[in-house]
Parts: C-alpha cells; structure tokens; sequence
C-alpha cells in the first residue's frame, strides 16, 4: 500500500472513531482529500485509494491538474478557497462542488456561466465563525438574507455550510466555531423546513473534534499528504 493510501485509512478510522463517540454513522461523513501543492501523481495515488473529489484552493492549480488528470473519466474537483470574480468562469468549466460562497456577485457569475456551459455547481455558503477579521465568509447573522437571494441561481445547487476554525489548540473555541455552525443551521432549516445537510467543517487539526460536533464533510490535506512547508514541493512550482 502506498503511504497516501495507507494514510487516507488511517483517517477514516480516526474518522470513524469520532463518530462513534457521539453515536454517529461513519458513512455520515465524506473525507474529502485536500491536494493543493500536491502533483497529480499523488491525486493518482488517492484515486487509486478509491477516492473520486479532490478539494483544490486555488483555481489556477485545481484547473491545471484538472487538464492533466483529465484522462481520468470519473474524476471530481471541489473548490475550497475563496474566489474571485474572474475566476468564476474558470470555474464553471471544471469545477463539481464549490465550498466558499460568500457573495453573490460570485454566484451570480458562476450561475451565468454554469448556464453557458450546461453544467451545474454543488455550493456550499462559507461562515466566518470565528469572527476573525482576516477570513472569509459570511458574519452568522447576515446568512439567512444572503441564502434568500440564492434560489434565484438556478444552476447553482445549494447543499450546506462550510467554516474554517480558529486555527488553535484551545479546543473549547474551535467547538465555538462548530456550535456557530450548528446553529446557523438550524436557523436556516426553520426558515426552509429542511435541507443544508451538508456541514463542511474540520482539516488535519481539528476534524475529529468536528465529527463530534456534526461534520458531514471534513477537508483534509497534511494528514494525509505530508505537510506543505517547503515552496519547492508546490505544483506547478508555484
Ligand atoms: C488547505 C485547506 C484545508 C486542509 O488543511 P490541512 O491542514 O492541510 O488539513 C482545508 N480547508 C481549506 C479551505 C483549505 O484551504
């Protein structure tokens, strides 16, 4: 087996671990791979595994590993980072799931371009809840009038909520950004009577800790790929 291979079993057992500790059902949670810096070779490698969506954050690097791997007939590319305007079409070409919606000058873009290619986009609204004034997405309380506006953008598929923690050791605050999820959540399914199933929360450092507090996505690169410290292991050297 290879290491990647060897790795990506090892987390869904830590994955499965964490939700047996809160009564959870392993197969409530996707592992999707986060492969930004890594060469396609090593996608292979997760392929192989048995893995089909691979988490990109920066379009330029997603689409070109998109173009090198397109061989590979049933492969999926999530983007995870924020994105601009004129990325969008970019976008719209490749991508099957996008995780950090947080505008709808963005959505309104991709759903125009989603149009003119024919295809369709899984979206998932980014929160900022950890209040931190460096990251991106949505403040929690400005979220049930942002998603209003979004059945308008019929190619867009809108599936849940995706946050990045405060990035600490102090469990009990990164709780208080998953708990700011939670919340939100159900905010969101009293307005529409259901739906927002999906809860993308939890990287290398804290994804069991978002298991426990109802993670159905969590997005993890380091812990199985190595860490991305060293700019001469970037792909395409960038
Ligand atoms: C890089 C990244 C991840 C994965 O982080 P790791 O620490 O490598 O597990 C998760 N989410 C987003 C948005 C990222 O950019």
């Amino acid at each position: 087996m290879s290491s990647v291979a060897s790795n990506l079993a090892l987390i869904e057992r830590r994955i499965a671990g964490a939700a047996a500790r809160v009564d959870r059902r392993p197969d409530e949670i996707r592992l999707l791979p986060v492969t930004k810096t890594k060469a396609p070779e090593i996608v292979r490698e997760a392929y192989a595994a048995g893995y089909r969506r691979f988490g990109e954050n920066k379009v330029q690097e997603a689409s070109a590993k998109a173009e090198v791997l397109s061989d590979v007939a049933d492969i999926e590319w999530a983007v995870i980072g924020h994105l601009q305007t004129n990325k969008a079409r970019e976008v719209a070409r490749f991508a099957t799931e996008f995780q950090a919606l947080d505008s709808l000058r963005i959505a309104k873009e991709l759903d125009k371009r989603l149009q003119r290619e024919g295809r369709r986009l899984e979206v998932l609204v980014q929160i900022n809840s950890s209040g931190e004034d460096q990251k991106f997405g949505l403040p929690p309380n400005e979220v049930a009038a942002f998603t209003r506006e979004l059945s308008d953008f019929d190619a867009l598929d809108v599936r849940g909520l995706m946050t990045l923690a405060v990035f600490t050791n102090d469990h009990e605050r990164v709780a208080a950004c998953f708990d700011v999820m939670n919340r939100v959540r159900a905010e969101l399914r009293d307005l529409d009577g259901g739906g927002w199933d999906e809860l993308s929360m939890g990287m290398s450092g804290d994804f069991e800790l978002a298991i426990e507090h109802g993670a159905t996505c969590v997005r993890v690169g380091q812990a199985i790929f190595g860490d991305r410290l060293d700019p001469n292991d970037y792909w395409p050297g960038i």
